[in-house]
This record gives C-alpha cells, structure tokens and sequence, in this order.
C-alpha cells in the first residue's frame, strides 16, 4: 500500500511515498504561486498505485471538509479553498488535509522519538512555532484543526507584537526570524554558530527562546499533563543552546508536572510529510 504525504510550506513542498512505514521515495520542490498550481503538482506526485495523499498545511483546516481555512504563508488565497475536494478530482483516490504541526507530531508518535509514550507535548521550530498534544496516544484535533499552537502562549504581556494579534507568544522568541531580529543578522543557523564559537548576545538570545519555550510547555504540561516535549522543526538544531534555560522552567515546575523528559525529533525535515501520509490513510 503506497501513501504520498505532502508537507506545503511557504516556499518548499517536501513529499514522502510511505510503503506501510517505510519512506519509499521523498523530495523537495518550490511552492507555486497558489492553490490551483498546487493542487495540481501534487497530483501529478500521486503516482500509479498511491492509495491515498494527506496533505499537511501551515494553518488551519477544517478536516471533515477538507477545506483550509486559514493558511496565510504560502503564496495565494488559500483562505475557503477545497483542498480535499479538488485533489481527490484529480487523482481519484480519498485525501486528508490537515495542519503541518499535527502531521509532524503524528509521523514521531509512530514511527519517531515519542513512539510508545502516551501523553507527549510537541513544538516544531521553523519560521513560525508550532505545536500538538498527544494524549493517550492520540493527536488531538480542535475544532478547526488549532489544538497545540504552543507558538502563539503568551510569555510576556507586555512583549513584542505576533501574527496572530497577540503580543509576547513564544514565537516572538524562539522563532526563527525573532532570534535573527533578536541577534541583528541570520540566519538562525549562524547565530547558533556565533553562540557555539562564544558569542554573548547570540548565547543570550537562544537561551531567550529556551525560556520561552519552557515556561509555554510547563504551563502546557501544567494544564493537560505530559510526560515528554518533542522537538523538531528546522531551527531545533539550536536546541542544546536552548536546552539549559528550557529545563530550569521545568525544573521551577517540577512539584506540579513531575519529571518530564525533553526529545529531539528523529525523522528529520520530512517527518510532517511522512504524518500526513499517515493521516491519508486513515482516512482511506
Ligand atoms: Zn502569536
């Protein structure tokens, strides 16, 4: 049984084959200028035997329609679009559309660093910050595919404006144009380099996204109970400069959330098109 998994981004789309849950065929190509012409590359990815596509969107969707409601990065107006509708047209087979966050937490729930573990908070660093909750071995959903967003848990008030009409969420901090900003030049990867050749202000600035990402995950822990952190996404290469002003907020909480372990993801950047091949086929 051959799955394709599509992880849209607003500039890459990284593609997964799954045969059962082995990668059979992966790649990476540029995000065309809008839905339509999205639709129809990864159609055209469906190849001869692909029983079902999952698609995994940077945004909200609703599931049961396979509509996106809100996905504002990727060039287009996605915003009322029928993703699912237009896709399964063009290649015949049953699609799942879901967010890019859930999907990655999906594909290392099964196959990555929280396989086996029941309750698991995840975080995926990237150009924005997102998240998702395992609990009792299942992703949870929302209402318009929005549970999780760790990214967007207010750590100070008073701090700087957010996308998303907040001020002072996590992703202010530990995402990757905020630690640029933050530091005065990027890319996020050289100013974990700076940090690691002894830089002060680059140390300072990821131990910044370290504490806020650890006060959002131990309230989250605190409010739905987590026995491990996932984290993934392409600026978590800096997570061992993060790591020490992360586990002090866990630590600070420990009396309430116990010990909870922190996990580097496993299935590397294309682990959110290998969850939404996983979501295609349990919806075939
Ligand atoms: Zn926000």
């Amino acid at each position: 049984m051959t799955l394709l998994g599509v992880d849209v981004g607003g500039t890459y789309i990284k593609w997964a084959l799954l045969d059962g849950d082995a990668v059979a065929g992966s790649g990476v190509v540029s995000t065309p200028p809008g839905p339509d012409e999205t639709v129809a590359l990864v159609a055209s990815l469906a190849v001869r035997g692909v029983e079902s596509v999952g698609i995994g969107l940077p945004g909200h969707v609703d599931r049961e329609t396979g509509t996106a409601l809100f996905v504002p990065n990727p060039p287009g107006d996605w915003d009322g679009y029928p993703v699912g509708p237009r896709l399964s047209a063009l290649t015949g087979t049953p699609v799942a559309v879901v967010n890019d966050a859930r999907a990655f937490a999906l594909a290392e729930l099964l196959l990555g660093a929280a396989r086996g573990l029941p309750d698991v908070l995840f975080t995926v660093l990237g150009t924005g910050v997102g998240g998702a909750v395992a609990a009792r071995g299942a992703i949870l959903v929302g209402p318009r595919d929005n549970l999780g967003e760790i990214g967007h848990v207010t750590v100070d008030p008073w701090g700087a404006p957010c996308c998303c009409g907040g001020r002072g969420c996590v992703e202010t901090f530990a995402g990757g144009p905020a630690i640029v900003r933050a530091f005065g030049s990027g890319p996020p990867e050289a100013v974990a380099a700076a940090a690691r050749a002894g830089d002060g202000r680059a140390i300072e600035v990821l131990a910044r996204a370290g504490w806020a990402l650890g006060v959002a995950l131990g309230d989250a822990a605190s409010l739905l109970g987590a026995g491990a952190v996932v984290v993934g996404g392409g600026v978590a290469g800096a997570l061992d400069l993060m790591s020490s002003a992360l586990h002090a907020e866990l630590e600070r909480r420990r009396p309430l959330i116990g010990d909870i372990a922190v996990l580097p993801a496993i299935l590397g950047p294309m682990a959110g098109a290998i969850g939404a091949a996983l979501y295609g086929r349990r919806s075939s």
